[in-house]
């Protein structure tokens, strides 16, 4: 029997007061800590009568050091930086400025170079990145102002005033550490505290799990399109030097996805420590709206590098660092209310990104301004409310966040019904400004795509290279388990599963049957297992293996009968995406 994680109830907890609290430790979190000190030194400055403190103010990061959990392709435009802190250059660390873009159409060993790179994906102007060091460096920002951050402390779950839908949310609980995997306490056992926090900032990334109890509890998402999300798979390459310039960027289309999945390629080139063109970053975000369950997105990335020239740029180097993430692809009509009593929700999981551009880390950085600057006129009016944080949604609609993410609104949602169909509403869109035929394109989940094995060809049909686990040689591709051993993942093995699969009959009776157990191919870090039991009535029952886990929420997300919630495990497990 599998034990899963929750908290524990009937003990005494640490409690602790806080005037902010943001969970989350990202770029939209670092962000939101280091303009909201900066506004309350320049009060201080300006006020001495009337101080305000920044020690009450905490960041929760749940990795065991700042950026740990970072992981992007990843360019920056420095749109939002330039307004956090003018002259971020000189001392932030970038790695290149981008010198030259393409876009590619690839087929099966050919490609066809778009003769104009599309205005969305120029990318003049900003600058290749290692998102971990970034948000590395971004954090010694925020604990020079004096702001605390707790890493290894994961937000389990919120505090709320009461029951009711007009509830306040008026703290967050951390992990409890010591719990054994039948969930008794060890003896190192540390209960969460309780952090009582006037104001309540959610920049948990994508699928969030504190936002998504948030948006559960309060209904949130009832007006807005279903959320939809990629999961991008990365891997990065020291190759020899002269393959790529450090700061060229290569997009693709097409191959190994057939025109029925939603999804691309991307491939930046950085210096090293050994040549100042010799690494590169490449990965594959595979749209979580496929429609065979056998579809394995690892396995996608392992096919895309035997492309010819995929192969040929990678010949003779070497895989140093892999991992795995969710993006949310919505765009605008899927995003929440962003700010209610008590809370407000920023970047990735509120859903700010431009899928388009496959950029979020500019637009998570200016909503963590923005939110700062809500939660500072909310500690100054001592009134916390909904109507002092609602400031925030209105500040995010007349910002260039709303301007960017506008023009965009229906983009994935023009591409439901497969690549010719996406192509032309972006045409029309681009033309029409975001618009196209509607104002408002409807989305479906992405999971409700999901066709059960009885509906798909035996064989895979034109995606057969694409199901199943990848074999990998050892060179140039990789099996899952090869690949995740670059992750560097690591947890506390003694402690309860958090993958919570809140009806395991369900996957042992019929998901092994209906869609032959999808969990097994959609998860990047081989957590999922169907191992031989002659008790139950397929033979198969689940198994997990929850240290492999590196966060990336895709069963949370793709699992076609929601069954599978994500919670935090113990703090400070989890990928260690050092570079990445
Ligand atoms: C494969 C891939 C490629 C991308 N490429 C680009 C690119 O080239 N350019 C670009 O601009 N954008 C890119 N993006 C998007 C970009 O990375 C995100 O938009 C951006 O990182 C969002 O920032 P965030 O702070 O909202 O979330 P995140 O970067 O996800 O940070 C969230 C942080 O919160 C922590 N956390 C989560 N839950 C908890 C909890 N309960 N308690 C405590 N801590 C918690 C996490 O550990 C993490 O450190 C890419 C995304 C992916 C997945
Ligand atoms: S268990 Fe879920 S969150 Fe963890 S790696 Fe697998 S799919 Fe991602």
């Amino acid at each position: 029997m599998i034990f899963f994680r929750k908290p524990i109830e009937g003990i005494e907890r640490p409690q602790m007061p806080a005037d902010v609290v943001i969970v989350g430790g990202g770029p939209a979190g670092m962000a939101c800590a280091l303009r909201l000190a900066q506004l309350i030194d320049a009060h201080n400055a300006a006020h001495p009568e009337s101080q305000l403190s920044k020690e009450n103010i905490y960041v929760l990061e749940k990795a065991r050091e700042v950026g740990q959990h970072c992981l992007s392709g990843a360019l920056l435009d420095p749109r939002s930086m330039n307004e956090l802190l003018p002259g971020f250059e000189k001392e932030a660390p970038l790695d290149a400025k981008v010198i030259k873009e393409a876009v590619y159409f690839f087929t099966k060993n050919g490609k066809f170079k778009f003769p104009v790179t599309p205005p969305f994906l120029r990318d003049h102007g900003n600058y290749v990145i290692s998102l971990n060091r970034f948000v590395k460096w971004l954090g010694s920002k925020v604990e020079e102002t004096g702001i605390t951050i707790f890493t290894g402390f994961a937000g389990s779950e919120l505090l709320f005033s009461d029951d009711s839908k007009e509830a306040r949310v008026i703290g967050v609980r951390t992990d409890d550490k010591g719990v054994d995997k039948e969930g008794h306490q060890k003896s190192n056992f540390e209960p969460g505290y309780d952090l009582h926090a006037k104001v309540v900032i959610l920049a948990e990334g994508p699928r969030g799990s504190l936002t998504k109890q948030l948006i559960t509890k309060f209904d949130l998402d009832k007006d807005a399109n279903p959320q939809t999300y990629g999961v991008g798979v990365k891997e990065l390459w020291e190759v020899p030097a002269g393959r790529i310039a450090a700061g060229e960027v290569i997009y693709t289309m097409g191959w190994p996805l057939t025109t029925k999945e939603y999804g691309g390629a991307w491939i930046y080139g950085s210096p090293g420590a050994e040549s100042n063109d010799n690494i590169v970053s490449l990965g594959f975000v595979t749209g979580l709206d496929y429609a065979d369950p056998r579809l394995d997105p690892q396995r996608v990335l392992q096919e895309f590098k035997k492309h010819p020239f995929v192969a040929k740029l990678l010949e003779g180097g070497k895989m140093i660092r892999y991992g795995a993430k969710s993006m949310p692809y919505g765009g605008w009509w899927a995003i929440p209310p962003v700010a209610g009593n008590g809370w407000m929700i920023l970047g990735d999981s509120a859903g700010f990104l431009n899928s388009a551009r496959l950029k979020g880390i500019h637009l998570a950085i200016k909503s963590g301004m923005l939110a700062a600057e809500t939660a500072f006129e909310a500690l100054t009016k001592d009134d916390s409310s909904a109507a002092t944080l609602s400031a925030f949604q209105k500040k995010v609609e007349s910002s260039w966040i709303k301007e960017e993410l506008w023009k965009v609104r229906n983009l994935h949602q023009g591409f439901e019904h497969g690549m010719f169909a996406g192509m032309f509403h972006t045409g029309l869109q681009m033309i029409t400004g975001g618009r196209g035929l509607r104002d408002r394109y409807p989305a479906t989940a992405g999971y409700e795509h999901m066709h059960k094995l009885d509906d798909l060809p035996a064989d895979g049909g034109p995606e057969a290279h694409l199901l199943g686990a990848a074999k990998g040689d050892g060179k140039l591709t990789f099996n899952k388990l090869t690949d995740l051993y670059h992750s560097g993942t690591k947890h506390e093995e003694d402690q309860p599963a958090h993958l919570v699969i809140h009806d395991t009959n369900i996957c042992n009776t019929r998901c092994v049957k209906e869609f032959g157990s999808p969990c097994q191919n959609f998860c990047p870090a081989n957590v999922y297992e169907m191992v031989d039991d002659a008790s139950q009535p397929n033979g198969k029952r689940i198994s997990l293996n929850p240290s492999n886990c590196v966060h990336c929420k895709t069963c949370d997300i793709a699992d076609p009968y929601q069954i599978i919630t994500w919670v935090p495990p113990e703090g400070g497990g989890g990928p260690n995406y050092d570079g990445m």
